[in-house]
């Protein structure tokens, strides 16, 4: 039986794994922890932890984690707090004999100059994109030292490289959000708190040109990936957990399913004075493909429906 670790386990994908394990018979044992159970940026409160739960397992997700215009402002602060999460919680993970650790890293973090579809060989062959540099270089990070622990011990730590994430108990807040669940809260707010136009003569802002391509996961179908990965992969090599390379989309057409998904029945316009980020990131998922060639993926628009209306059935306790 396993006992096992996550790390992160207030945010997105904490609480999606949570909900798939609740659903889950595997007598395996689960712990979920947030900033509030300890600051994993402290080396000794992290110590503390892992005497505390001793776990055989760890899903590493905690993380400084942001959208496009917080990674602007903050390349720094994304950089060390990641980097000395990231070095505490391995490193008690090595202390403790855990048996696996994956971690995340994030297809954002890929070369800026790079050929398509990125694939999982590609991590290090070139600097990031700018806007994000300072989260790029701490998850590549986690790469290179799960490599030098297995070189002196053999340890099974590895990662996994989401693509775009959304789904259910998201982070809201404007300064800090991904482009999903910052269109959800925004478009909200416009139905529900403009009250002097009618719903028709209300104006979506779409940030930047709606042109750059993006693929999406639904929490709950990475959190599946995730459990499988534990169960199953046994390489130090990181892993693209992502939806296929035709189930891409445009930041447009994501506002776009947003705003059916509210039944939003006034007009979306992009402000192209807003940053774009990166064009595109396509990943291929031909490796997670090879080893799992059965996975079904939610349909993007199903998955955004479900992030909606779980998003107004919780207006009063999400993250915003
Ligand atoms: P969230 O922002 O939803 O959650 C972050 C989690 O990290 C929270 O549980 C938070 O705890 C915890 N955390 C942050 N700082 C600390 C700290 N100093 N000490 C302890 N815990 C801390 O993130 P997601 O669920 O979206 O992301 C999970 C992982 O997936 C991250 O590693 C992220 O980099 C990666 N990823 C995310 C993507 C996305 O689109 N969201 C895309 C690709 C990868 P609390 O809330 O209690 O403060």
């Amino acid at each position: 039986m396993k006992k096992v670790l996550v790390t992160g386990g207030s945010g997105l994908v904490g609480n999606a794994l949570h909900t798939v394990i609740n659903e889950s018979t595997s007598g395996d044992e689960w712990i979920f922890v947030g900033s509030a159970d300890a600051d994993l940026t402290d080396s000794n409160a992290t110590k503390a932890l892992f005497d505390r739960i001793k776990p055989t397992h760890v899903v590493h997700l905690a993380a400084m984690v942001g959208g496009l215009f917080h990674n602007m402002n903050n390349n720094l602060d994304f950089l060390r707090k990641n980097m000395q999460i990231n070095d505490n919680v391995l490193q008690q993970s090595y202390e403790h004999d855990c048996a696996k650790v994956i971690s995340c890293l994030s297809t954002c973090i890929f070369p800026d100059k790079t050929s398509y579809p990125i694939d999982e060989t590609m991590v290090h062959n070139g600097p990031p994109h700018p806007s994000n540099y300072g989260y790029s270089y701490a998850k590549r990070l986690i790469d290179i030292q799960n490599r030098g622990y297995y070189e002196k011990s053999g340890c099974m730590f590895t990662s996994i490289i989401p693509c775009n994430i959304f789904g259910p108990h998201d982070n809201y807040k404007p300064e800090v959000s991904h482009v999903i669940p910052g269109m959800i809260n925004r478009m909200y707010d416009l139905i529900h708190t403009v009250k002097d136009l009618p719903e028709e003569e209300k104006v979506f802002v779409v940030f930047g040109s709606g042109k750059p391509l993006r693929q999406f996961i639904y929490s709950i179908d990475l959190a599946k990936l995730i459990i499988w990965v534990l169960d199953n992969y046994e390489s130090v090599e990181p892993l693209i957990l992502s939806v296929d390379e035709e189930d891409e989309v445009s930041i447009f057409d994501a506002a776009m399913a947003v705003a059916k998904a509210f039944d939003f029945k006034g007009k979306l316009i992009c402000d192209t004075s807003k940053a774009d980020g990166q064009h595109k990131k396509t990943a291929s998922n031909k490796k997670l493909r090879n080893l799992l060639p059965n996975f079904q993926f939610t349909p993007f628009e199903d998955g955004i429906k479900a992030s909606v209306a779980w998003y107004i059935e919780n207006i009063t306790k999400a993250r915003k």
